[in-house]
């Protein structure tokens, strides 16, 4: 089996990983002669972590090519997956050129994080979008959005390398997972902006607490505990009323200012500003796996 990865950042990086561990040859096209060393970069952490989770370790050499031109990267391919930057324009015009060139029975996936289907192939393009979670070596999670049938054939191709796709329902902006988290940022931004907690007391909140939880059992399943015996309908009815005021009034957005960015930034150097992003990386992986 072969994957064409086009867009070789952290995204496209990570995809080439996942797919090369599990046997697929992979062919990576990326105009920007830096993206050999960026793939190489998140490989190697790959390289890494992957040996702790897996019998099988990322195959050295030889699967892995670097091509000039799209053409040559998508012949034969039975996956393409698009992983170029969030922009609207450039995701047409990538889209586009890939329907003509891809093999007809290729799934075309796109990693956007934001776009629906319909707005990605508003142009004419075949394409659906199956949006991965950072590392994606490491995190099972791809969100699959749009043709029932070709959402269908590709849950089989992803959960063969190791992946839990998760088929929308509807297409929405910026599909599920990104909704949950748009929310949390949302509020975190409001907590410094009012002074309640630095950048590092809100992860610390997310780390030592819910964060624990929601990783082994995610938001109702953990509800549902906490409604005990009575069951959910008893938690909602419980505790419903009370969540009546955050519900409807936490929706607003806090000033997007400059002051805002810097606090922010300058609370992120003082809590991890000592180590480097490699190191953060190292870390993150570590604790994952
Ligand atoms: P990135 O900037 O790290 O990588 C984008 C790559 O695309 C670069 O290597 C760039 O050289 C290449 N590129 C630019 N123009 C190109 C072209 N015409 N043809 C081929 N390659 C081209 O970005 P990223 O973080 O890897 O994000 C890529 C996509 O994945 C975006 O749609 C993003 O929304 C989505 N995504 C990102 C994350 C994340 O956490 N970073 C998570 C899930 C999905």
């Amino acid at each position: 089996m072969k994957a064409a990865i086009v867009g070789g950042g952290v995204i496209g990086g990570g995809w080439a990983a996942r797919f090369l561990l599990n046997g697929w040859d992979v062919a990576v096209f990326d105009p920007d002669p830096q993206a050999r060393r960026r793939i190489g970069e998140v490989l190697d952490g790959a390289r890494r972590a992957l040996p702790a989770l897996y019998d099988a370790a990322l195959p050295p050499e030889g699967r892995l090519t670097y091509e000039d031109g799209m053409d040559r990267a998508v012949a034969g391919a039975d996956w393409v997956q698009e992983s170029v930057p969030e922009r609207l324009d450039l995701k047409h015009r990538i889209l586009g050129q890939l329907t003509e060139l891809a093999p007809e029975a290729a799934i075309i996936g796109s990693s956007t994080s934001g776009f629906r289907p319909s707005e990605l192939t508003a142009e004419g393009a075949r394409a659906i979008v199956a949006h991965p979670f950072n590392p994606v070596y490491l995190l099972p999670l791809v969100e699959l959005v749009g043709g029932a049938e070709a959402c269908a054939r590709a849950a089989d191709l992803l959960r063969g390398i190791g992946m839990y796709p998760l088929t929308l329902r509807k297409e929405i902006d910026a599909h599920i997972a990104d909704r949950l988290l748009e929310a949390i940022w949302r509020e975190a931004l409001w907590l410094v902006t009012d002074g309640i907690a630095t950048t590092d007391e809100i992860d610390e909140a997310i780390r030592q607490g819910f964060g624990l939880r929601w990783a082994q059992m995610g938001l109702f399943e953990t509800y549902r505990i906490a409604g005990g015996e009575a069951g959910m309908a008893h938690f909602m009815e419980q505790f419903g009323p009370a969540l009546a005021w955050p519900w409807t009034k936490l929706t607003d957005v806090p000033a997007f200012t400059p002051e805002l960015v810097a606090t922010i930034a300058a609370q992120s150097d003082a809590q991890s500003g000592h180590l480097s992003i490699r190191a953060l990386e190292r870390l993150r992986d570590d604790n994952l796996v």
